[in-house]
């Protein structure tokens, strides 16, 4: 099993400040014992960052192009993230969801392109806080994960990652308890496992992500089907990002 913290910045960080972040855990990384190590930064900075990063990093993009090579300005395609070194992207992040009109389709053939290049696929699902309080949490999440993910070939589970992120955890500074959290992730679990076989969706990393910090960490990482998480607000310092990182289980087990 992956274990994997990774961080969001968003719209965050001039190139200096990113440059300082790498340095900053390049002192800290052989603690990071089994933990793999992700950062998606803007993508002004990505083919840089991708060729400077320390071993132990791993360079993604917050959204890559749904289309292919050809007259799309403004766009960048899977392919030229992995030109550069970049090993994948986020997709169907609830910001996007919400702002950019990423809808279930968009979100599906972003996952294709990345996945059609070789990369990672970070799959951001979750609910907002009206659709949980009316009871509906899983069957969005659900519906979210069929046009996403439940219909890709087994063969291509080691590309993929999902990102359990309740929109109302958000950058809002309220966390899903752990039993919130744990029962959603094993909800999910179980349906990687109706689409691959137990086996085959044991081997898919499901993170948490929504204000975990270095303070909830820990109890979050230590429920059954949590296997890290993505962060936002918390990953833009290193200190704090690491203070992350410490939480996770196969940090202090293989440091
Ligand atoms: C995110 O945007 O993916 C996220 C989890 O943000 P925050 O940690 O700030 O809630």
């Amino acid at each position: 099993m992956r274990n994997i913290v990774a961080g969001n910045w968003k719209s965050n960080h001039l190139m200096g400040d990113a440059r300082e972040w790498m340095n900053g855990m390049a002192s800290r990384l052989s603690q990071r014992g089994a933990v793999e190590i992700m950062v998606a930064p803007p993508a002004p900075y990505l083919a840089m960052l991708a060729s400077e990063a320390p071993v132990g990093v791993s360079v993604i993009a917050q959204n890559v192009s749904a289309h292919g090579e050809g007259a799309y300005t403004g766009e960048f395609t899977a392919a030229m993230l992995r030109s550069c070194g970049v090993a994948g992207a986020l997709v169907g992040h609830s910001e996007r969801r919400a702002m950019f009109g990423d809808t279930d389709e968009a979100v599906a053939a972003k996952v294709d392109a990345l996945v059609g290049a070789g990369l990672q696929a970070v799959f951001c699902c979750g609910e907002t806080l009206q659709e949980r309080e009316a009871g509906r949490a899983e069957d969005v999440v659900l519906r979210q994960l069929q046009s996403g993910v439940l219909r890709l070939g087994a063969d291509v589970l080691d590309q993929l990652v999902v990102a359990y992120e309740p929109v109302w955890a958000i950058g809002t500074g309220r966390t899903a308890t752990s039993a919130q959290a744990q029962e959603m992730h094993a909800a999910i679990r179980g349906w990687l496992g109706e689409a691959w076989g137990i086996e085959a969706a044991s081997q898919v990393p499901i993170l948490y992500g929504g204000s975990c910090k270095a303070s909830n960490a820990a109890e979050l990482f230590h429920q059954a089907d949590i296997n890290g998480g993505l962060i936002g607000g918390a990953s833009l310092q290193p200190e704090d990002f690491w203070g992350v990182v410490e939480g996770h289980p196969a940090k202090r087990t293989e440091a």
